[in-house]
């Protein structure tokens, strides 16, 4: 693996803003006298070092409620979106055992909310996995229809980490309260890309990430709903942190840089937004003009904009990714283990084997320029060339033979 790396002087250009952010320098900022004069214990009731910590932490939280339109004592701090997601989902759970046992998700979730799952399968608990309509949304008259007395919590995440498309996240929370069943979405991809407003939306827990927002890594938090007020079961017991719901000592420098990542992203979403769907039109209108034949994966306009999912035609996947050695992007074949497998994302949205394996996830996000751009479309268009070159499918279809109707012998 390593001497494939790109190991010369210039970097590859970052284009996997899914995966994560740069910390923002101005966070970085704020974060620092954090670690060593302003050090203190944040639960140190008793002197200066506690109160100045617990002041700063308890401003952080003020700002992860504010981007999401709640309340500072809604928000409780984790290490990351994974671990919200579990103490959302078993804590529910643990608390409703006794009467609702079942649970709705969906197929295209991420990896820690499908496994939190699994292992509350494994616990007695029944889970529907909702599937996906071809451009990556629910139904929601699937949504309402998997639901029944015994379902404790429906869990959608907002924005998908893959396709970057926005699920409709107020009318699932109508349908949820509606039928009296919480509400939890994964928002580690939508938090600061998307206006959110847990109270509009009806939604009753919701989970954050700290990285995928320019903040440091190590950090989220979860919004818990105080009225009507959701108990959940810690998962991490000790000191009783965090009213109860995740003990140990809060990491002040990570709490204030979370805090920081929150403000500025509130403040420059609307412009950034706009900056972001302009570059990735560019990106699109680029890739196209040279390969007219690509496949964008998921809805194009219910979509984030810093995000983009494409698939190649005629490219072997295998190749595809590693032909990329001047740009960072993320592909759709994920290698687990021995075996590389096309990304289950793709595949729920109906997306066949080969068009997933030959697919890339680019992500643009703060520091991406129009530079940038030019320069990953050009770098895209040459590879895919060269793979074509070299695939007996791509002659064929060149040559007008429909690959489609071919009998391919059996094995
Ligand atoms: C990154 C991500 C997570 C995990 O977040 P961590 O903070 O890295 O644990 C969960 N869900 C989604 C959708 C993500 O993009």
């Amino acid at each position: 693996m390593q001497e494939e790396r790109n190991t010369g002087t210039r970097r590859p250009i970052y284009l996997d803003y899914q995966a994560t952010t740069p910390c923002d320098p101005r966070v970085v900022e704020v974060m620092m006298p954090y670690f060593t004069e302003r050090f203190g214990n944040p639960h140190s009731r008793n002197h200066l070092y506690g109160w100045e910590t617990e002041e700063a932490v308890e401003l952080a939280r003020s700002q992860v409620a504010g981007i999401i339109g709640a309340s500072a004592k809604e928000i409780v701090f984790t290490s990351g979106a994974t671990e919200s997601n579990n103490l959302a989902l078993k804590g529910a759970a643990a608390i409703h055992k006794e009467r609702k046992n079942h649970l709705v998700t969906v197929a295209t979730e991420h990896k820690c909310v499908l496994e939190a799952c699994r292992r509350l399968e494994d616990q007695g608990f029944r889970v529907t996995y909702l599937p996906v309509q071809a451009n990556g949304l629910i139904e929601l008259g699937a949504l309402e229809a998997a639901i029944t007395a015994e379902t404790a919590l429906v869990s959608v995440m907002a924005v998908n980490n893959e396709i970057g498309v926005i699920q409709p996240l107020a009318e699932i929370g109508a349908v949820c309260r509606r039928h009296g069943v919480l509400f939890h979405t994964d928002a580690a991809q939508a938090v600061g890309k998307i206006p959110l407003d847990v109270a509009a939306m009806n939604i009753d827990l919701m989970s954050i990430s700290g990285h995928k927002i320019y903040g440091p890594k190590g950090i989220g938090a979860l919004y818990v709903r105080r009225r009507p007020r959701v108990r959940l079961k810690a998962q991490i017991d000790g000191g009783g942190q965090e009213r109860g719901m995740r003990s140990g000592t809060l990491a002040p420098p990570l709490c204030v840089g979370m805090g920081e990542a929150c403000r500025i992203a509130a403040a420059e979403l609307e412009a950034e937004s706009a900056r972001l769907a302009g570059l990735r039109d560019r990106m699109l209108n680029g890739l196209r003009r040279e390969l007219p034949d690509i496949q964008v994966n998921g809805d194009l306009v219910r979509r984030i904009p810093g995000n983009l999912n494409v698939s190649f035609p005629f490219v072997d996947g295998g190749g595809l990714i590693g032909a990329m050695k001047e740009i960072a992007v993320s592909s759709g074949s994920a290698c687990s283990s021995a075996a590389l497998e096309p990304s289950y994302v793709l595949r729920a949205l109906g997306v066949d084997a080969e068009m997933a394996f030959a697919s890339l996830r680019i992500g643009l996000g703060r520091l991406t320029t129009e530079a940038d751009i030019d320069h990953a479309v050009g770098h895209i268009v040459t590879a895919v060339n060269r793979l074509r070159e070299e695939s007996p499918l791509w002659q064929m279809h060149c040559e007008g033979i429909d690959i489609k109707s071919i009998e391919w012998a059996k094995h």
